[in-house]
């Protein structure tokens, strides 16, 4: 299940248990405007904080540590995209107090509507991708023209080796 199918459930429960939600990540405002967008929709969740993703690791990156350690996140979302955020996670996560660390890719764009997504019928074909190509070519090609037959081999690979005993 990607992010954004996600999303709905994840806010029902931390509505209900009362755990504190913190959106890290896409551009200028988007996380702010995604806030303001939930609250609607699910009043009474706890967001307690909202920033964007464009700042220096090296620099910045330990006052956004302290932001949301300082708010009192449960759940932090980070909204940087693959590998991005996974990276983020993993060198961070030992100094930040949240119990659930997740990447959530563009769900901050799909969810303040920033950027649209693809009709039901073309996700539910696994068509997703598609779509998202013919939105940004540009930033897309490589991750889906180059990305996904990648991918299938590196299934494949593991599936042979699987098959013969070796295992990477
Ligand atoms: N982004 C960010 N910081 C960065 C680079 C990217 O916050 O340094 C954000 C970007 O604005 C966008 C998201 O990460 O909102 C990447 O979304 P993408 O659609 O690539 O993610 P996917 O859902 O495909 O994994």
């Amino acid at each position: 299940m990607n992010g954004t199918d996600m999303l709905p459930h994840l806010c029902e429960m931390a509505q209900a248990e009362g755990y504190s939600l913190y959106l890290l990540g896409a551009a200028h405002q988007v996380a702010e405007t995604m806030k303001d967008k939930l609250l609607q929709s699910y009043p009474g969740l706890k967001i307690c904080g909202a920033r964007n993703g464009y700042f220096d690791w090296d620099s910045q990156v330990d006052s956004v540590i302290e932001e949301i350690n300082a708010a009192g996140t449960d759940i932090l979302l980070v909204a940087f995209g693959a590998p991005l955020q996974e990276k983020f996670i993993r060198c961070f996560a030992p100094r930040i107090n949240a119990s659930v660390l997740m990447g959530v890719g563009g769900l901050f764009d799909f969810y303040s509507g920033r950027i649209a997504r693809a009709p039901m019928w073309m996700r539910q074909i696994g068509f997703e991708w598609v779509f998202r190509l013919i939105q940004e070519p540009k930033r897309m090609w490589k991750r889906y023209i180059i990305g996904n037959p990648v991918f299938l081999y590196r299934v494949f690979r593991w599936k042979v080796n699987r098959h013969y005993g070796k295992f990477e």
